[in-house]
């Protein structure tokens, strides 16, 4: 019998009771499974001391690095006062000073926040405040949503409705609700449909979706800046609400803190999660801007009142972390480091990773990075075979489909974004031979 603590005895314990996201549980343990025990830095240590360069943020909610002194701090001195009380009526210190410090950095007018845990609530709450604030303003029809083709946007059956098919979903497909579905902005002529539609269907449309400046999870596709300032110049122009989801590129990964700073679009919604607490705990936002907001109040009770609210919302431990992460963002001048590494990276990976024959195109924004590969016929799987390799390595990285996405965090150094492009060309090489 295998030793209780090694990496072969967790696995097993793991698949016995543990149910993963995404993955196939009949073969999760012959995939080699990484099983975490601790961390330092940007390295995760395995429960055999081995050590893993957290080359995708911890599915991209890692920003400054694991067990970062000054976080631990912020988490440890809010046990001393409160770790959890509701917002449902009543609030929390921790809830208004994150509310306050993110007010002065998000690029949405006189924002008030709808805080919860997860991206998915996030962009559900954004979605169903569109359309109420509609009904509140008395305008009947404003029923759908036009969404871009790739979109993800999370699991729960509302943002899996304005996201695109693929990853298996399709099964859902009788639960998702109808939207206007027009191409993604990175393909040939994506604006001028997205521009034309907007104008077309401007009365059934409670609110345009977009993932701003990349779409994560369809493989890292980016689009240019104007590209987004012109869905919402027409949004604007046609008094269509523009929700921008930047669960992903926010908090730093695009280059700037939001990525709709880049196209100077001001939306009227906005999703946060992930890095929002530096990937400390689970906090999501839905950013209201005060006209939105300002569409709900009433007398007490009244129709007109927002009628949700989930039950850890404003979590006080989490909303203390996030507050201190937001000031380490200028402390230690991160974004100057995003764009030096970012830099880096797209010499380096055009010097010894674009050559390489499977490689098809190679897409960045920030320290956001997708390597499409172009295996020669299905069912290849080398998306999985390449990241294999680079764990094999120890850099983690893990693939959506044949896209390699490297996604380091913030802090991430010079030597380090070398040790990755390093292993994920060797491993490219060895995997797709
Ligand atoms: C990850 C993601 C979500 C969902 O966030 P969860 O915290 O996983 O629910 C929503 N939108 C985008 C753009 C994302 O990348």
């Amino acid at each position: 019998m295998a030793d209780e603590t090694s990496h072969a005895a967790w696995v097993e314990r793991d698949a016995a009771v543990v149910w993963h996201g995404f993955t196939q549980m009949a073969t999760y343990a012959d995939n080699r499974p990484v099983v975490v025990e601790r961390a330092e830095g940007r390295e995760l240590i395995d429960v055999e001391g081995r050590r893993y360069l957290d080359a995708i943020s911890s599915l991209w909610v890692t920003t400054l690095g694991h067990r970062v002194p000054e976080l631990d701090d912020a988490v440890r001195a809010q046990l001393d006062r409160v770790a959890h009380s509701t917002l449902l009526g009543n609030g929390n210190v921790a809830a208004i000073e994150l509310a306050e410090a993110l007010a002065g950095r998000v690029p949405v007018d006189d924002p008030r926040f709808l805080f919860a845990s997860d991206g998915a609530a996030a962009v559900e709450q954004a979605l169903k405040i569109a359309f109420q604030s509609w009904t509140n303003r008395g305008v009947a029809g404003r029923t759908t949503y036009l969404a871009f083709g790739g979109a993800y946007h999370g699991d729960t059956i509302g943002s899996l409705s304005v996201g695109d098919g693929g990853f298996g979903t399709t099964v859902f497909d009788p639960l998702r609700f109808a939207c206007v579905r027009t191409p993604g902005l990175d393909e040939p002529g994506a604006v001028d449909a997205a521009v034309a539609l907007i104008a077309e269907r401007a009365d059934e449309l409670a609110a345009v979706v977009v993932e701003p400046l990349v779409q994560g999870a369809a493989g890292i596709r980016v689009h240019p800046p104007e590209a987004l300032a012109a869905v919402a110049a027409a949004c604007r122009e046609h008094d269509v609400l523009l929700i921008a989801d930047e669960v992903a590129t926010g908090f730093g990964r695009t280059g700037t803190l939001f990525a709709c700073e880049q196209a100077g679009v001001r939306p009227d919604l906005m999703c946060l999660g992930k890095g929002i607490t530096g990937g400390y705990l689970p906090l999501a936002a839905t950013v209201a801007a005060g006209p939105v907001h300002r569409s709900f109040l009433g007398p007490d009770l009244s129709e007109l009142t927002l009628y949700h609210g989930h039950s850890y919302s404003g979590n006080a431990l989490a909303c203390a972390v996030a507050t201190r992460h937001l000031e380490l963002f200028d402390e230690w001048g991160v974004l100057a480091n995003v764009g030096a590494r970012a830099e880096q990276l797209r010499s380096r990976l055009a010097a010894d990773v674009a050559p390489l024959a499977p490689v098809a195109a190679i897409r960045q924004q920030g320290v956001m990075v997708g390597i499409e590969l172009d295996p020669p016929a299905d069912g290849l799987r080398w998306g999985r075979r390449v990241s294999a390799a680079c764990v094999e390595r120890g850099v983690l990285i893990r693939p959506l489909g044949d896209v390699v996405v490297v996604m380091p965090p913030l802090t991430t150094t010079g030597d380090e974004i070398d040790r990755i492009v390093d292993v994920v060309a060797a491993s490219i090489a060895d995997a797709c031979r």
